[in-house]
């Protein structure tokens, strides 16, 4: 059961960085920052993909329905804060 929350939520954060909601940290590998668009683009994509994804990105497969996928992706969005504009590490150097 945890682990099939940890990979639903995966998905979400690859969601979010594919929509250029979210973005890594091209430095730091553990860093998400803002990529600059809309959550509502995240939410736009991942609907396409339940329709028409395949391979990885079969997400019938990974939620029961859209409601979970598109609470999923806003629940990460919010765990990241919405990401940074800018990395805090990188600031520092
Ligand atoms: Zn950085």
């Amino acid at each position: 059961m945890e682990e099939e929350i940890e990979g639903k939520r995966t998905i979400a954060e690859e969601l979010l960085i594919k929509a250029s909601v979210l973005k890594w940290c091209p430095i730091h590998e553990d860093i998400i920052l803002s990529g600059g668009a809309n959550i509502e683009d995240a939410y736009k994509l991942a609907n396409y993909l339940f329709t028409n994804g395949k391979d990885e990105w079969e997400l019938q497969h990974e939620f029961q329905d859209r409601r979970e996928m598109t609470d999923a992706i806003k629940e990460m969005f919010e765990w990241h804060g919405g990401g940074a504009d800018e990395c805090a590490l990188c600031m520092k150097d």
